[in-house]
């Protein structure tokens, strides 16, 4: 099977997920719908109006035949020009009246298509960036970026084509086999035979062209995924020189998706000459027998014509009807999952009765706090830890020991299990996000820059900054002269995600984010790489003015910052085993004296910068 070809070319097990997401669902889901319509509420004005239109579309449509069939039994026969000319009016009238009912149901169609996918784009996005970090550990970016994007797309469609079109398809459909009928009972029962066939072939075609479909859309995400994960990783490819693999690789997947996309062209190259000849079968049979009926007199000539346009009219509807109903299994599937993702509650909320957090001294105390990511698996065993206002700790610890598990519980990234966490006395939990975090301000250790200018990444901490704010935050953590070499200065493009600077530079960046904040508890997450000594001098003073007065936890990774820190805390698999200063855990010759005499351990070992640290100190 195709998917196992995939997964013989190599490719990430990311895509193959994507592959195994469920597609199609049922067509009629009332709840689902229910909760669909919803979102066409505030365009039931033009919903109606184009319903309508639909409507006049429809019956106009119907008519044409039928006023032919009027003008070839009356005029025609009877030899009256005049009455000719009036059904010729006629005729063009209706057709004019199909024209503008077309474009205006089509128009009013698109319009609340495109409103709904706005509002719903919106909804989304906004809904999305209110989650917590658990949301995102669970989900990944690929997925969610689907989800906002094809799942809003598909419900788009059906919202305004899947529900107005349907009904026009079967009042069409349903249209003609009435005005058959009136015509002639007989003929109409004998040409309501093809109609099996008919709905057969559209049925078959439509299943197969449903399941090549879905490959075609299979293939296109995994080429897709490739291809960005290719483009994203371009430097590690070219350093690597895994270019011609690497294409080898994506011109497997790419022949993929060519065979699926060949394949659904002959699929659908089959459906319309099939339907041409099941059409031609009932013409003949009413050409046949219909005109056995005008040879005795039982039908007339017109009636005969009607006939044979109606039965041209057939297929159209009843191929369209199946494609709807599709596209309606693939909409209830598209609505289930957003509405699952419209549903999920942010993990991390505000208590109904939160308090503001007040202008924090900032005091900050475990007590007894446990925390699992996985149930079963504790990452936090009891922490007990009390920080006092202005107070720098150190973080040191094995990888993995919960460094970074432990400074997330602050701004209530995750929630704690057991225990609870006070700052200056207040229970986190039972203060608002906000308040709380317009109080702790974090630098990561790759911090994660927005494309747009240096300046514009600053003034992200605070928008509502005024430029002299950003210039003193820039200078306090000494940005400007290590900007000063770039042509644009402050107003220099950092580039997708700050690829365009150091990791210094982005450090850097990093602290004057934080120092606009002006926290008064600063969480920092030191940066691994190595860096050259100026900018590590560089970085140690910023470091120095950014947590004056305040409290402040650092993940530490070189020695110039535990030798300031006020505290050194030990943790090693979720507990804290060992708490002082630098020169007293030293002297105690445990876990924090073995992780030193390796460069602390938490990275592997640590190249010159480091290293040659470690002798200064001893
Ligand atoms: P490092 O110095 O390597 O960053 P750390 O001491 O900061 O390590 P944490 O990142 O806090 O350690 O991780 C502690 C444990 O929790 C690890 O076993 C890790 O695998 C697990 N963990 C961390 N983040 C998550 C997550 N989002 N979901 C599930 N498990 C996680």
């Amino acid at each position: 099977m195709m998917v196992g070809h995939w997964h013989g070319a190599g490719i990430l097990r990311r895509g193959d997920l994507m592959l195994g997401e469920k597609e199609f669902g049922r067509a009629f889901d009332w709840p689902v719908y229910r909760r669909l319509f919803g979102f066409l509420r505030p365009y039931a004005g033009p919903m109606t109006l184009s319903a309508l239109l639909t409507l006049v579309y429809t019956v106009t449509n119907l008519l044409n035949p039928y006023l032919i069939k009027l003008a070839i039994d009356g005029p025609i026969a009877h030899a009256d020009p005049a009455g000719l000319g009036v059904l010729s009016l006629l005729f063009l009238a209706n057709s004019t009246a199909a024209w503008l009912a077309q474009f205006g149901q089509t128009w009013f169609l698109a319009w609340v298509g495109q409103q709904v996918l706005y509002d719903l784009s919106s909804r989304m996005f906004n809904h999305v960036q209110r989650l917590s970090f658990s949301f995102f550990d669970a989900n990944e970016v690929g997925r969610i970026m689907s989800r906002v994007q094809n799942d809003v797309q598909v419900l788009q469609e059906i919202l305004a084509q899947g529900t107005v079109s349907l009904a026009a398809d079967v009042v069409t459909l349903l249209g003609i086999l009435a005005v058959l009928f009136q015509m002639n009972p007989r003929l109409a029962l004998l040409t309501y035979l093809v109609l099996p066939l008919l709905v057969g072939i559209t049925v078959i075609w439509q299943r197969r062209a449903m399941e090549s479909f879905r490959r075609v859309r299979a293939a296109i995400s995994v080429v897709n995924a490739t291809l960005q994960e290719s483009v994203s990783g371009v430097r590690v490819i070219q350093a690597l020189v895994r270019e011609r693999d690497n294409l080898r690789r994506f011109d497997a997947l790419n022949e993929q998706h060519l065979e699926a996309n060949l394949q659904a062209g002959r699929i659908s190259a089959l459906i319309l000459p099939a339907v041409e000849v099941v059409s031609a079968l009932a013409t003949a049979l009413v050409i046949v027998f219909g005109g056995g009926m005008v040879l005795a007199g039982e039908l007339q000539v017109g009636a005969l014509v009607a006939f044979t346009l109606y039965i041209n009219r057939f297929f159209d509807p009843i191929r369209d009807i199946a494609m709807r109903y599709t596209l309606l299994q693939r909409g209830t599937v598209a609505a289930e999952r957003i509405f699952e993702v419209l549903d999920t509650r942010p993990e991390v909320a505000d208590a109904p009765d939160a308090v503001e957090l007040p202008p924090a001294r900032g005091e900050v105390v475990f007590e007894d706090v446990w925390f699992y990511y996985v149930p079963d698996v504790p990452v936090l065993k009891g922490i007990n830890l009390r920080v006092e206002p202005g107070e720098t700790v150190a973080l040191v610890g094995p990888t993995g020991a919960g460094k970074s598990t432990l400074v997330r519980l602050i701004p209530r990234f995750y929630d704690v299990k057991e225990g609870r966490i006070l700052v200056d006395g207040h229970d986190i939990r039972k203060v608002t996000l906000k308040s709380l975090r317009r109080q702790v301000a974090i630098v990561p250790q790759e911090p994660f820059l927005f494309s747009g200018t240096i300046y514009d990444n600053i003034k992200f901490a605070r928008p509502e900054a005024d430029d002299a704010q950003v210039m003193a935050a820039v200078r306090a953590v000494g940005l400007d002269e290590l900007v000063a070499g770039l042509p644009q200065g402050l107003y220099t493009p950092v580039g997708e995600r700050g690829q365009n600077l150091s990791v210094g530079q982005r450090q850097l960046i990093s602290f004057a984010r934080a120092l606009l904040v002006d926290p008064k508890i600063l969480i920092l997450d030191e940066a691994t790489a190595h860096l050259d000594s100026r900018t590590e001098a560089r970085l140690q003073a910023a470091l120095g003015r950014l947590r004056a007065g305040r409290t402040t936890f650092i993940i530490a990774h070189r020695l110039n910052t535990v030798r300031d820190a006020d505290r050194i805390v030990v943790l090693d698999q979720g507990r804290i085993v060992e708490v002082g200063t630098h020169t007293e855990l030293l002297r105690r010759g445990g876990l924090y004296r073995r992780l030193y005499e390796v460069g602390f351990g938490a990275t592997p070992a640590p190249p010159a910068g480091d290293g040659s640290a470690g002798t200064r100190a001893s």
